[in-house]
């Protein structure tokens, strides 16, 4: 494995070490292309900014010290820096545009709450709930974030903790597989869930990607030194690719969707 595109930093408050540790760490194991995508930063209208994301006042640092870091290392390892963002359908566009604004070269979608996140109806998808409606806000945000264009994957598309019927489930994962194939979108076999012992990756997402024809692609989900090459995750993900016939995108077949384009064509459309 010779590439992860999703490493976090300390700015989102929940992970360890530095920039510099990390990419040490991926350079000893052979890692060539390492992309940094922390928690998108965002402060909503009314001016509330979600705790596990990087803080709006934090985040010119990270490009600061991850360009610094690039240019320093750049003859052993290619250093991309994007985020981990959700799609918010009511600020999707305002969103982007403050991330675009920051130069983010790229964006993994990764839908950790539901209903643009509004309290008293926002669902945190990797609680267990039996709410179909829930579901269906998390399938409906995934596929419509896939459409916009602006991401490159799906991080932990299983990450949904549902606990209702499995037809339920099935159908929804369904429609969101169908979309990923359809926009020729990998989808993430997450590492941090199998290292961690989460509930994801799930068999029944993958048998159902399988099925759909979707393509894997390996995060690492580095929150802390030793996941930014987490190789003793790879026999399990090896493993589940196997048994549903899930190809592995290579890395010369990977491309990165720039978020910049999307933006500007949103912006002529809204004029
Ligand atoms: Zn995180
Ligand atoms: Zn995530």
């Amino acid at each position: 494995m010779t590439y992860n595109y999703h490493t976090h930093t300390f700015r989102c408050g929940h992970a360890s070490g530095t920039e510099r540790e990390y990419i040490e760490r991926a350079i000893e194991n052979g890692i060539t292309v390492m992309g940094f995508s922390d928690h998108s930063p965002y402060r909503f209208p009314d001016g509330r900014e979600a705790n596990y994301r990087v803080k709006t006042d934090t985040a010119e640092d990270y490009f600061v010290v991850l360009r610094q870091l690039r240019e320093e290392y750049k003859d052993r390892i290619d250093i991309k820096i994007g985020f981990e963002m959700e799609y918010y359908d009511l600020y999707f566009e305002d969103m982007l545009s403050y991330v675009c604004g920051l130069g983010t070269e790229y964006l993994i979608l990764g839908q950790h709450l539901t209903n643009n996140d509004t309290p008293g109806i926002r669902h945190f998808c990797s609680r267990p709930t039996d709410s179909e409606e829930q579901l269906e806000a998390y399938t409906d945000a995934v596929v419509e974030g896939m459409a916009t264009g602006a991401f490159s994957y799906v991080a932990h598309p299983d990450v949904f903790n549902f606990t209702g019927s499995e037809e339920k489930y099935e159908k929804e994962m369904r429609r969101l597989c169908k979309q990923a194939a359809k926009l020729d979108l990998p989808l993430e076999i997450n590492f941090l869930g199998i290292r961690g012992g989460r509930h994801y990756p799930t068999d029944l997402f993958w048998r159902i990607a399988g099925e759909e024809g979707c393509t894997a692609i390996y995060g690492f989900d580095a929150h802390d030194v030793p996941a930014s090459f987490d190789g003793d995750s790879i026999p399990a993900a090896e493993a589940l690719r196997a048994k549903y016939n899930i190809p592995l995108i290579s890395p010369d077949e990977f491309r990165l969707l720039d978020p910049t384009s999307v933006l500007e064509k949103l912006r002529k459309e809204n004029k």
